[in-house]
């Protein structure tokens, strides 16, 4: 079943609008003018194998890699504008991997996430119980270093630490990675809540099933390339996705 159904239908204005986007590594190509469009309040999976750009997409959204090509961003264009300053305007990326820091507590990760806006914007107190509200565990462990935790755990406080910058549109960059299916149901089922509170969300998944399920539009991407895009739901039954990203491996 598709759950992104439950939520009210996103709108059709653009939260991100993409156009002719290129990332350059020092003679790799990583992405071909890519254009793609993702509306307010809805979320958009970007599926595609190993090394397709998949990551090189989301850290040239959020500025962390050097792009050419346009993004605007509620209208506003991006693409000049440094890493930090993108992330104020509420562009916030939860990382391949995570990269909690490890010998800080968790609650001094979450902090990370509000210093890394360059301000703590409004009441932190209840910035911290929205993330815990969300992740009791958070509130459980909130002393404990967070390299003593679980990949799950982990992955739930580097969501934790994205939300503290207030995010407008959270790109989240393999999540399921390496987590066990109980604990993935978990985050997705975060991810899915985020969502229904209105916040626009870029997904990156090797889970292609669990992307479109739980997306409500989708691209393909393959060697830096956009090769197909649409509704999830027709992505999902469509022969060749069905083919090439529906192993063995992808089922949960
Ligand atoms: P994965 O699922 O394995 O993370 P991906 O779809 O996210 O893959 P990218 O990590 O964006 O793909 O990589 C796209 C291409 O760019 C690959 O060929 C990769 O080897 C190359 N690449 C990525 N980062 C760099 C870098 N810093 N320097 C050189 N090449 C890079």
């Amino acid at each position: 079943m598709n759950q992104a159904t439950h939520s009210s239908p996103p709108s059709t204005a653009n939260a991100l609008a993409i156009d002719k986007l290129e990332v350059h590594y020092q003679g790799i190509i990583a992405l071909r003018s890519v254009t793609l469009e993702v509306r307010q309040g809805e979320i958009f999976t970007l599926i595609g194998p190993n090394g397709a750009g998949k990551s090189s997409l989301v850290n040239a959204i959020t500025g962390i890699v050097p792009s050419t090509g346009a993004i605007a961003f509620e209208g506003g264009e991006l693409n000049r504008l440094p890493a930090h300053q993108r992330a104020r305007r509420g562009v916030i990326q939860v990382p391949e991997g995570r990269r909690v820091i490890a010998p800080l507590s968790v609650m001094e990760n979450l902090l990370l996430g509000c210093e890394a806006v360059g301000a703590r914007k409004g009441d932190v107190q209840a910035d911290l119980d929205r993330v815990f509200t969300l992740f009791p565990i958070l509130a459980e462990r909130r002393s404990q270093l967070s390299g003593t935790m679980s990949g799950g755990q982990q992955q739930m406080l580097a969501i934790g630490r994205a939300l503290m910058g207030h995010p407008r549109v959270l790109l989240l960059d393999e999540p399921s990675l390496g987590l066990a299916p109980v604990i993935i149901a978990d985050v997705f089922r975060a991810i899915r809540q985020l969502n229904q509170d209105g916040m626009t969300i870029f997904l990156v998944e090797q889970n292609a099933r669990l992307a479109l399920e739980t997306a409500h539009r989708a691209a393909v991407l393959e060697q830096g390339r956009i090769v197909k895009q649409g509704e999830a739901a027709v992505l999902a039954h469509d022969p060749e996705v069905e083919e090439h990203y529906f192993g063995q491996a992808a089922a949960h």
